[in-house]
């Protein structure tokens, strides 16, 4: 039996647009990733945790962020958190704030239960 209709899969970053592979990411999350702007969703990992935050300013160096203020179920209000963060470029290719690492494409919030 061959299926009428194929599934899509979700993007990988924003987990609400289809894309054709697991795996992918959606155009939008794409340009978000290759080419951040300010106002732009992100997100700062920490160790296995992860704070979704909003991009505030980007130069050739750096991205600045300001954490977003979490209201829980996946709801916040971007922007709002107090923290804000300078991310530069390190050797690997990744943006880095001490121990702390930018995942640009979207928002995202996770912490782990085990800590
Ligand atoms: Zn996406």
């Amino acid at each position: 039996m061959i299926p009428a209709t194929v599934p899509y899969e979700k993007c990988r970053f924003c987990r609400q647009a289809d894309v054709p592979e697991l795996g992918d990411a959606c155009s939008d999350c794409k340009r978000r990733i290759n080419c951040p702007e300010a106002g732009d969703g992100c997100a700062v990992e920490i160790g296995s945790d992860t704070y979704p935050a909003t991009v505030l300013r980007v130069t050739a160096h750096t991205i600045v962020v300001r954490w977003d203020k979490e209201h829980g179920r996946g709801l916040t209000t971007p922007g709002a958190g107090g923290r804000e963060m300078r991310f530069v470029k390190n050797r690997h290719g990744r943006w880095v704030h001490r121990s702390y690492r930018l995942s640009l494409g979207a928002r995202s919030s996770r912490r782990d239960p085990s800590f």
